[in-house]
C-alpha cells in the first residue's frame, strides 16, 4: 500500500515537471521568457520583484552583496530552476548574459545608507557604471531605481517630475539623494552617448512585508514598536509628511516600466495618500491594537518636511495607480512582523 503511494507520487511528480518544462519551452519558443538581472535582488522591493518576474515565466539572476538584503528574503524562490542567486557587489564589474536589468542594489534606509557613506557614493557611481557597462555590451534595456529623495526638501508640492528638487550636496543624506541623482545623469548620458535602453523609476516610500527588522524606517519602526507595546519614537514634532506605498503597487509600476516602449521617464511611482508622522504612529497603534505612548526624539538633520508624488505622468504613459489603501497595506504588514518578531 505504502509503495502504492509513492508510485502514484512519483508519477505526479514527473506530470508536474513535465508540464512544467512543456510551459517554459513554450515561454522560450515565444520569446516570453527573459534572462532578468535584479541587483539588490534579496532586499525588501528586490525579493517582491524576483517573485513576481519568475510567476511571469522568466529567469532570474539575483545578484546581492547581502549589505541589507539575505538569503531568507528569497529562500522560497530557491528550489525554482529559474532562480539564481549570485553573491557580488555591482561596484566589481561583471558580465552575465541578459535581456533585462533592473538596478535596485543600494542601501535604502538613512541608517545603512549613512553607514559607510563612501561606500553609498561608489555604488551609485562605480555600481551604477558598471551596470550600465552590462546593458552596453549585452545590449539589454536597464531600469534603475531612483528616489523621491532626488526631490531634497522639496518647495514645489506635490513634486513633478520637471521639478529639478532642492537638495543639501554636503549635507549627512547627500551619499543616497546626490548618488542617486548622478545614477539618474550617468543613464541619461549613457541613453545619448551610448544609446543604452534606459528607464528611470523614481520611487516614493515603499513599504511591506520583508522590510528588514533593524531597518531604521519609519512603517517598520513603528510596527516592532506598536506590536511589543514600547514607546513610538516620532523624530521632531511629527508633522512632516510622507506618502506611503505598498510594495506590491510599486512592483507593478515597476513592471510596466520597463515594458513600456518609447517611454522612458523619470516617472514618479507610489501612493499619493499624504499623512503626517503622527498621523501614521496614531494609525499603526490603532490597527495593532497597542498600549504603546508616543514620545518625540531629535529631528536628524536636512530631514525633508513633505512629500507627495504627482502621478500625472505614472497615469498617462504606464495607466498605473496605487490600488492597496494605506490601512489595508499596513494590516498586512503588521500580520507579517506578527509572525518574524
Ligand atoms: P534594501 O536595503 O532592502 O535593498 C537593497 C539591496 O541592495 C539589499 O539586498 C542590499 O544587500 C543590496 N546592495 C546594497 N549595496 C549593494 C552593492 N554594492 N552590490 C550589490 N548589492 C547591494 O532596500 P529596498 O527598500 O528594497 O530598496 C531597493 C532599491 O529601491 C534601492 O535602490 C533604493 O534606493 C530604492 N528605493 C527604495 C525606496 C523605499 O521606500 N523602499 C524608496 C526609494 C527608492
Ligand atoms: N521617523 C520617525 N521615527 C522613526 C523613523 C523615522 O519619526 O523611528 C521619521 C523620519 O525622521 C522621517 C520619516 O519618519 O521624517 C520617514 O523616515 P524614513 O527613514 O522611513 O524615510 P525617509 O526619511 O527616507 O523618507
Amino acid at each position: 500500500m505504502k509503495n502504492k503511494h509513492i508510485k502514484i507520487y512519483r508519477k505526479a511528480l514527473c506530470f508536474a515537471e513535465s508540464f512544467f518544462c512543456a510551459k517554459i519551452q513554450l515561454y522560450k519558443k515565444e520569446g516570453i521568457m527573459k534572462n532578468i538581472l535584479v541587483t539588490g535582488g534579496a532586499g525588501f522591493i528586490g525579493s517582491h520583484l524576483c517573485e513576481k518576474l519568475l510567476e511571469q515565466g522568466n529567469h532570474i539572476l539575483c545578484l546581492d552583496n547581502f549589505f541589507t538584503g539575505s538569503r531568507k528574503n528569497v529562500e522560497h524562490l530557491m528550489d525554482n530552476r529559474e532562480f539564481e542567486l549570485i553573491r557580488h557587489d555591482i561596484i566589481e564589474p561583471i558580465i552575465l548574459e541578459v535581456d533585462q536589468i533592473y538596478n535596485l542594489a543600494c542601501p535604502a534606509s538613512p541608517i545603512h545608507y549613512q553607514h559607510n557613506a563612501i561606500k553609498t557614493i561608489k555604488t551609485n557611481v562605480l555600481g551604477v557604471t558598471n551596470m550600465l557597462d552590462l546593458a552596453d555590451e549585452t545590449k539589454s534595456r536597464i531600469l534603475q531605481a531612483s528616489t523621491s529623495e532626488v526631490y531634497g526638501d522639496p518647495i514645489v508640492h506635490p513634486q513633478k517630475e520637471s521639478y529639478w528638487g532642492n537638495v543639501n550636496p554636503i549635507g549627512i543624506r547627500s551619499c543616497y539623494d546626490e548618488g542617486k541623482r548622478v545614477a539618474e545623469a550617468l543613464m541619461m548620458d549613457y541613453h545619448r552617448q551610448h544609446n543604452v535602453d534606459i528607464r528611470i523609476i523614481r520611487i516614493f516610500n515603499t513599504y511591506g512585508p520583508r522590510m528588514a527588522q533593524n531597518d531604521g524606517r519609519v512603517v517598520s519602526n513603528f510596527i516592532i514598536q506598536a506590536l511589543k507595546n514600547e514607546d513610538i519614537t516620532i523624530y521632531g514634532d511629527g508633522s512632516q509628511t510622507r506618502s506611503f506605498c505598498y510594495v506590491d503597487d510599486l512592483v507593478r509600476g515597476m513592471i510596466t516600466l520597463m515594458n513600456t516602449e518609447d517611454f522612458m521617464g523619470p516617472v514618479n511611482v507610489g501612493n499619493d495618500g499624504e499623512y503626517t508622522i503622527l498621523e501614521l504612529a496614531k494609525m499603526i497603534i490603532e490597527l495593532a491594537n497597542s498600549k504603546s505612548k508616543i514620545v518625540f526624539k531629535p529631528l536628524p538633520s536636512d530631514d525633508p518636511t513633505q512629500r507627495r508624488p504627482d502621478l500625472t505622468l505614472a497615469k498617462e504613459k504606464l495607466g498605473y495607480e496605487p490600488t492597496i489603501h494605506v490601512r489595508d497595506g499596513l494590516m498586512k504588514t503588521i500580520e507579517y512582523f506578527e509572525k518574524v518578531i
